[in-house]
């Protein structure tokens, strides 16, 4: 048994099934990101690790002892929230020190933990100010300090960044993530923000409408969705609808070119419909050896990013978007034009509904 064990975990709220036999196995020490859209039940999945919310049905194992039925209290978890949630009449270093005050740690012990924390999150000098003297990004550090001080085994981050601005958001979670592996700690966390979970987790659970759609690393998120879903929720692509011609060679049509993908198409026979994503990056105007997939397309837009140009092309009907790296020689298409688009043929990602 994983260091954490989700088994079959269910919640229900009314006529409504918000999380639907969730399962998951984490190892200790392991970063999980839970990412998906708005109501999709990550923040319920967190509630019930965390024990703020019963669980329906099923069992959550933390170092082999299932604690769905246990209070918050006797889980041995952290928690940090969107909101900063600090005591606005307590110093950092008072609310640093608050679970451990709780649990009747002694003052002596209290001190040197605090200490402690405070040099982990970088606020040594800032233990005797109020929260209202601190930046967002400082009262969430603080946040995290005081989950931590009782030294739990599970740490659970709820959305702790969204509330912070860009800059803070991306330091900070570098800065999350530092901590994490320097304490070891095995760490939830929940975002709706795709690049803040790519970037910092082990492994990402991909959830949608109550379920756990795909769990992987973020290379396999990205680069092997296993659905429609992650495909459009993770990243920027293009689909593209093809006809099979044979199944089992992997041989399918698009518009008028015929592909042979990287693996077969399995479930489906010739003449069958699928679904095919690239993503901007696969796609590009130069033909090369490994390039011998194309796509003729005319040109709907042309937008200036910076580091990249992003070119959009209607396919017979499908909007196909590709980036080009800037360079000052490069002159780029013209909206209007028709033109040939290559990738490889690997590239192409079969996705399932
Ligand atoms: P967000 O990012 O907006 O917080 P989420 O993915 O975390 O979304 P949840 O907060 O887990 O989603 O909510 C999942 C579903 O459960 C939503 O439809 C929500 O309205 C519903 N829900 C959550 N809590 C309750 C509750 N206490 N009573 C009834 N319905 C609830």
């Amino acid at each position: 048994m994983a260091f954490l064990e989700i088994e079959h975990l269910e919640k229900v709220f009314g006529p409504l099934r918000v999380v639907k036999d969730f399962n998951l196995s984490i190892q200790k020490g392991e970063f999980i990101s839970l990412l998906g859209p708005s109501g999709c039940g990550k923040t319920t999945v967190l509630r019930m690790v965390a024990g703020f919310e019963t669980a329906t049905s099923g069992a959550i194992h933390i170092d082999g002892k299932n604690v769905v039925d246990k209070r918050p209290n006797q889980r041995n978890i952290g928690m940090v929230f969107q909101a900063y949630a600090l005591f606005p009449n307590m110093t950092v270093a008072e609310n640093v020190g608050f679970g451990l005050k709780v649990k009747g740690v002694a003052g002596s012990e209290i001190a040197s933990r605090v200490t402690e924390m405070l040099k982990l999150i970088g606020l040594s000098e800032h233990g005797s100010r109020y929260p209202f003297q601190l930046s967002g990004g400082q009262q969430q550090r603080v946040a995290l300090a005081r989950a931590l001080a009782p030294r739990p085994q599970v740490l659970l981050l709820d959305e702790p960044l969204s509330a912070l601005d860009a800059k803070i958001r991306v330091s900070l979670r570098e800065e999350i993530r530092e901590i994490q592996k320097k304490l070891g700690i095995t760490t939830i966390f929940v975002t709706h923000d795709q690049e803040e979970a790519l970037s910092i987790s082990d492994r990402i659970v991909v959830m949608h409408q109550g379920i756990a759609d795909q769990v992987g690393s973020p290379f396999e998120i990205y680069n092997r969705p296993a659905t429609k879903f992650v495909a459009t929720f993770v990243g920027t692509l293009s689909m593209l609808e093809a006809t099979v011609i044979d199944a089992a060679s992997g041989k399918v049509k698009i518009g008028e070119t015929e592909v042979t993908l990287a693996e077969p198409v399995t479930g489906h026979k010739a003449g069958d419909k699928v679904s095919l994503a690239l993503r901007p990056e696969a796609l590009s105007m130069e033909k090369t050896q490994a390039r011998e997939g194309k796509v003729r397309g005319v040109v709907q837009s042309v937008n200036f990013l910076g580091s990249v140009i992003r070119t959009k092309i209607d396919v017979a009907g499908n909007i196909v978007s590709f980036d080009m790296f800037n360079n000052p020689a490069y002159k780029p298409p013209v909206v209007g034009e028709t033109i040939d688009v290559w990738f490889a043929n690997s590239d192409l990602l079969l996705v399932r509904d």
